[in-house]
């Protein structure tokens, strides 16, 4: 499929919606190789800036979503009207579906957050799409990157949902699924402690509102210093005076 794709502050997204992100997720089942999908927002956008590597990854990347309202804003603000945004964790539920749906019943592996997390997860995520073959679960705070790797080969899973925060888990997504043996590595940065119910997810409220971070930021003070990427994120698009988000083929010439 031919997508529809961007750079904002040069790093790359793909311009879909749902739908379509979870056609594209289930073709990369069917292809050789495996393949990274990165949900991106302001605070990963910002960081690409200051770390070369993560930001070659994510414009390698197979897919990237717009996630995070401050993605559709600046591209409004560039006169560019995105079908939606594509929330990280509804996203994995969505596939998590489709993985159930599927004959084969391709396997599903958990990689990421606190011991015990990726097992609730898994749980949740069976009785809400019974026939979701969960593969293996494993926590994200291993010493070794090979003890996770030879776990997940050995699981037979076809996906790995990896919740280990960003840039880490697109970086180990990028470095090791091929030797894992993965068709499609998603990073899902804090999606198992929502899935989980460790966190609460924002309340209706906030959400219509586009203030999740606010709720976020109410419930855990200490992020306050990561928020402060949004901020920045909005003056580096404001700089730019209308050519922060332009078609990638633009930003190559
Ligand atoms: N995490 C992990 N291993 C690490 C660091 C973080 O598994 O070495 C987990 C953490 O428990 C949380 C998730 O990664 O479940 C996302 O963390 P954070 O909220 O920092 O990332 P974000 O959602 O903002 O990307």
């Amino acid at each position: 499929m031919d997508m529809d794709t961007y750079q904002i502050l040069g790093v790359k997204f793909h311009n879909v919606d749902m739908a379509e992100a979870l056609q594209i997720m289930e073709g990369f089942l069917k292809e050789e190789g495996s393949h990274l999908v990165v949900t991106v927002g302001p605070e990963m956008i910002m960081r690409a800036q200051e770390d070369p590597e993560f930001k070659r990854i994510v414009n390698e990347a197979d897919l990237v979503v717009p996630d995070g309202i401050g993605v559709i804003w600046a591209a409004k603000r560039c006169g560019i009207e995105l079908k939606e945004r594509v929330a990280g964790v509804e996203l994995i539920e969505k596939f998590a579906a489709v993985l159930a749906s599927k004959e084969e019943r391709p396997g599903l592996f958990l990689l990421g957050a606190a011991p015990g997390v990726s097992e609730k997860t898994a749980q949740k995520l069976v009785e809400r799409y019974p026939g979701l073959n969960i593969a293996g679960t494993g926590d994200g705070f291993f010493k070794e990157d090979e003890t996770a790797v030879a776990n997940i080969k050995s699981s037979g899973a076809q996906v790995v949902y990896a919740a280990l925060g960003s840039p880490k888990q697109e970086k180990f997504v990028r470095q090791h699924g091929e030797q894992a043996k993965i068709k499609v590595g998603v990073g899902v940065g804090g999606s198992f402690d929502v899935i989980s119910g460790l966190k609460k997810r924002a309340p209706q409220f906030f959400v219509k509102l586009h203030l999740e971070w606010f709720y976020r930021l109410l419930c855990e003070p200490s992020r306050w210093r990561r928020f402060l990427a949004i901020p920045r994120f909005m003056l580096a698009v404001a700089k730019q005076k209308g050519e922060a988000v332009r078609k990638w083929e633009e930003a190559l010439q």
